[in-house]
């Protein structure tokens, strides 16, 4: 089949991976110097953690679901900081590997949802 799949209806991608997990991680996506979430104190203090070495790392929920993503996976999701999400959660592309793997993990199946590209 081709295409590919609207991510307001995924999120997959926004949870911990179980690789991440088994390797004890339990805070998600860096947030890099250059991020613009940098400049906004309020917002990192709310939706980032500090690692070991102080530098702010996505929270994780307890079901390793990154805290700014709301809505039920797999159905309807949205990300309350979209514009300012760090590098690290725009390199999974819809369709990549690592895209119809965090599906697989998360119980969403590869085909379903899949639409046509528009052009
Ligand atoms: S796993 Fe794929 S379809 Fe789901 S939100 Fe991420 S990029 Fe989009
Ligand atoms: S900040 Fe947004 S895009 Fe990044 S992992 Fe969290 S919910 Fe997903």
């Amino acid at each position: 089949m081709s295409g590919t799949f609207d991510c307001t209806r995924c999120g997959a991608c926004c949870c911990n991976s179980e690789e991440n997990r088994a390797e004890g991680y339990t805070a998600y996506v860096e947030v890099g110097r250059r991020d613009a979430l940098n400049e906004h104190p309020e917002l990192l203090e709310r939706w980032t953690t500090p690692d070991a070495h102080g530098v702010p790392h996505l929270k994780l929920d307890r079901d390793g679901r990154c805290l700014a993503l709301k809505g039920r996976l797999g159905r309807r999701v949205r990300c309350e900081i979209y514009p300012l999400r760090p590098h690290g959660c725009r390199r999974v592309s819809e369709g990549s590997e690592a895209c119809l793997r965090a599906r697989r993990e998360r119980g969403i199946d590869v085909e379903a949802g899949r639409v046509e590209l528009r052009r």
